[in-house]
């Protein structure tokens, strides 16, 4: 057991966002497990919303980033959640998509058996082997580099000494320019930062999880112990954590109220025992 035991506010953990999924992605955060996270939880949005304003206060930053999805506006907003960790003394940095549910005792006990000052990047690769990108040089060359990245979507954390030893690349902006240099995605660019120059490599877990694996297919005995879990594609063909409880599918189809409740049934709107 450490002498120094792990405590949520050493936790930075950053939510990206943009305007149109305030109401139908965050409430539902803000309802389950941000309320359990709240003063350790960065909202990273593109739009002023008086009402979102109203419930987090200064935990909603708005990052003046454009709210396209495209390179430059994500590359842009994870530019200011870098810059807002480094600035806020925390110990990990988190970063979360708004359709992400973390489990906040398994990241806590995750992070609790590593060092925050040192070198600690993890999260879930995206693909099962590394990415190959083309670097852009000087002198209008390009060489080819090969790294791993977390992939963003299931979230990834980094701990405060590497997070520190990123900053020629990643702070005030810079960030942008090197996604520029390699013209891939912010997770992307993470990676590529961490383990192409600084030549740190990714912690695999797979504790973390995107809506790009299929979900249905994760044990349901196993769901409570995960990191993150996420959703995807309500309209067609629905990509969700099977897990039964409170909530049926259509009361609940992102499945996150009925992991909620499993994990903190005391929650006034959580039906209680012995009423089912
Ligand atoms: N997002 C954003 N700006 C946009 C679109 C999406 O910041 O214009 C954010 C969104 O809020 C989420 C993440 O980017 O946190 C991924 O978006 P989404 O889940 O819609 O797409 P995915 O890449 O997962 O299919
Ligand atoms: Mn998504």
């Amino acid at each position: 057991r450490p002498r120094n035991p792990l405590e949520l506010k050493d936790i930075f953990i950053a939510v990206k966002t943009t305007r149109k999924y305030h109401k139908s992605r965050l409430d539902l955060l803000f309802q389950t497990w941000v309320s359990k996270a709240k003063e350790q939880t960065f909202i990273f949005t593109d739009g002023e919303d008086q009402e979102l304003r109203r419930r987090a206060g200064a935990n909603v930053i708005n990052t003046n980033c454009s709210a396209a999805h495209t390179r430059q506006a994500l590359c842009c907003k994870m530019s200011v959640e870098y810059d807002k960790f480094i600035e806020s003394q925390r110990k990990w940095f988190c970063h979360m998509d708004d359709d992400n549910y973390v489990i906040v005792p398994s990241l806590l006990k995750l992070l609790s058996s590593y060092h925050h000052t040192q070198d600690v990047y993890l999260g879930r690769p995206s693909l099962d082997h590394p990415i190959e990108a083309a670097e852009r040089v000087k002198s209008d060359g390009s060489v080819s580099v090969k790294f791993w990245f977390a992939t963003g979507g299931a979230g990834f954390c980094i701990s405060r000494g590497l997070a520190l030893k990123m900053s020629p690349w990643a702070s005030l902006g810079n960030f942008i320019s090197t996604a520029e240099k390699i013209r891939l995605p912010d997770d992307c660019t993470m990676g590529y930062i961490i383990e192409a120059l600084l030549e740190v490599t990714l912690t695999h877990t797979h504790l973390f999880h995107s809506h790009l694996e299929n979900l249905q297919r994760l044990p349901t005995d196993t769901v409570l112990e995960q990191v993150t879990l996420s959703y995807g594609g309500f309209e067609n063909r629905r990509n969700v954590i099977s897990i039964g409880g409170a909530f049926s599918l259509m009361e609940d189809p992102s499945r996150f109220k009925t992991v909620h409740c499993l994990l903190y049934p005391e929650t006034d709107w959580c039906p209680s025992k012995g009423h089912h």
